[in-house]
């Protein structure tokens, strides 16, 4: 739990630093990709120009990207907590989850009894989902499958956390696994095995930020050349239509 806090402190402290420098270089690079487009128009007909333009505005482009992870990274830092219905959540996403996990990946999504509604915040935990299957769709270059299923937890051994209802949301991947070292530091802001431009190390912390802001936790589970399996636990919630709520129908429109 020490662990735990001190992670959890550590990366407010990163996510506000990267909030700011992220937010300042976004502004830079805005300038940079304007200019270059401006330039790139008057040099039509010098082929090499041109190329050297387009160079410079691919890598602005790819830094751009990089700058707005770290902008939601630190976003993730604001959360609002309401009751979330997995059941809508994932299938108002499937289509964008299957999409990001590509043609060469089955993808499976179920809802477990009694495993449909958390407290959380449905757009961080969209993102969270999303950098989940990005992670699952690179450990898989040349296919497999992905599950993501939604299980009531009966059995928490974890004083971390309060004695009450979980429901954990597992995504489970058939790809490379990770070596012990590995997992170990997975959720580190800043850690990645990936090459430069292909990752942040900023996905697992996100992910992890969000459950410890909702009160649950995270697990990682692997083994190399069999695949990863991460949980997500989410301190349950009542069915909003059953306690005297008017259900609101929410639409979710993708947040990347
Ligand atoms: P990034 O994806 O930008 O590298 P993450 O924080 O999401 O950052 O992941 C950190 C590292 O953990 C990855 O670089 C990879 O080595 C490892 N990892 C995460 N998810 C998986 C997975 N599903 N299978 C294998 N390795 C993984």
């Amino acid at each position: 739990a020490d662990e735990a806090l001190r992670q959890s402190q550590k990366m407010e402290a990163v996510g506000q630093l990267t909030g700011g420098i992220a937010h300042d270089f976004n502004n830079l690079l805005t300038a940079i990709i304007g200019n270059l487009d401006m330039i790139r128009n008057r040099v039509e007909g010098n082929e090499r120009l041109q190329r050297l333009a387009d160079n410079a505005l691919e890598a602005a482009r790819r830094g751009a990207k990089v700058t707005s992870q770290l902008l939601a990274f630190s976003r993730s830092q604001r959360m609002q907590l309401a009751t979330v219905d997995l059941d809508q959540l994932l299938d108002g996403m499937g289509a964008l989850l299957r999409q990001s996990a590509g043609p060469a990946i089955s993808v499976r999504i179920s809802v477990g009894p009694d495993a449909r509604y958390v407290m959380s915040d449905a757009n961080q935990l969209e993102l969270a989902l999303l950098n989940l299957i990005v992670n699952a769709r690179d450990a898989m270059p040349a296919g497999g499958s992905l599950s993501i299923s939604t299980h009531r937890v009966v059995d928490l051994d974890l004083r971390e956390l309060q004695r009450r209802p979980y429901v954990e949301i597992r995504v489970s991947d058939t790809g490379s696994g990770m070596p012990d070292e590995i997992r170990a530091r997975a959720i580190e802001p800043f850690f990645t095995t990936k090459r430069v431009g292909h990752g942040t190390g900023l996905g697992l912390s996100q992910v992890y930020g969000v459950m410890r802001e909702s009160g649950g936790t995270l697990f990682i589970d692997s083994a190399v050349a069999q695949g990863t399996t991460i949980r997500m636990v989410l301190p349950a919630a009542a069915n909003p239509s059953v306690s005297g709520y008017i259900a609101h129908a929410r639409s979710h429109p993708p947040t990347v």
